[in-house]
């Protein structure tokens, strides 16, 4: 799969050469992102109806960004359109005592899409190379063997017939500082607001190093990542409806034969 966004595999990413505000020149009210936006979205939901029938393959989206970077919104939009019975949004939050008892891919393993469905990680395994690392929770002998294992979980669900996309939604740190003020300035965002929220915003730099790492390591053949422009939503939602399309369509997903004639069944 060929996209701009895409992280070549082998190749070291560095993040200040990408433009967290780029947008193909197009502007939100342009006739062309909505006719795009429109058909990923329509694409989207009769190839998960294919899928789901044939019940063979699933697909696994990994949502990563940093605080305010809209995963939250990202799903809302690019669901619409799906079928919720064969949908799922596993969301990863600071770990349980029993999370903690175990290795790090246990809570995720889980939470793995079934053959025929869909499923949306919002935060993931990648946290423990993320957020563990920023906040040293855990020596850096620990943390980085995890990008190799990481790999061979990746690889693992790959060979059991999961597709996997991962999508680093990148927004610049002038972005963050708008967002978080309007959090702060509408009663009606009060409550996605949380003041630690300013004390990772401190550790920026901290946190685009790890990313750098965990996607200079991690993206893989069969589990790429994608580094999306994130500043504008609607460049954003219509990036991310494409990528996951034209991933859907290589699935080729096909409706399953039937074992009986259909033209020599009445229904009286
Ligand atoms: P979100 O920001 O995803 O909408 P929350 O505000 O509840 O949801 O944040 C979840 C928190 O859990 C984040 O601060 C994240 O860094 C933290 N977290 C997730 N996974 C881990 C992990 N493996 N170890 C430590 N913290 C984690």
């Amino acid at each position: 799969m060929e996209h701009f966004a895409m992280v070549e595999p082998g190749t070291r990413v560095d993040l200040s050469a990408i433009d967290p505000d780029f947008r193909e020149g197009l502007s939100k009210r342009d006739e062309e992102v909505k006719r795009r936006r429109d058909a990923a979205r329509d694409a989207m939901g009769d190839l998960q109806q294919r899928l789901y029938a044939e019940g063979t393959q699933s697909l696994l989206i990994v949502l990563q960004a940093m605080d305010t970077g809209g995963k939250d919104g990202t799903i809302r939009h690019v669901m619409r359109g799906l079928n919720p019975a064969g949908v799922h949004v596993a969301s990863f939050k600071v770990p349980t005592p029993q999370e903690l008892a175990h290795d790090f891919l246990w809570r995720v393993h889980r939470h793995t899409p079934r053959r025929g469905q869909i499923v949306v990680f919002n935060r993931s395994h990648y946290e423990d190379v993320l957020v563990v690392r920023v906040h040293e929770l855990v020596p850096e002998r620990v943390w980085r063997r995890r990008y190799e294992r990481i790999n061979e979980f990746e690889q693992l669900l790959a060979e059991a017939g999961t597709r996997i996309l991962k999508l680093f939604l990148y927004i610049s740190k002038a972005e963050q500082k708008e967002r978080l003020q309007a959090r702060l300035d509408n009663p009606d965002k009060h409550w996605k607001f949380s003041p630690a929220d300013t004390k990772e915003r401190k550790l920026w730099e901290e946190y685009i190093a790890a990313y750098e790492d965990a996607l200079t390591h991690c993206s893989t053949e069969v589990a790429p990542w994608f580094v999306i422009p994130a500043n504008r939503k609607w460049y954003r939602n219509m990036i991310v409806a494409e990528i996951i399309e034209a991933a859907m369509r290589e699935m080729a997903p096909r409706f399953p034969e039937v074992d009986f004639d259909p033209s020599k069944i009445t229904i009286k």
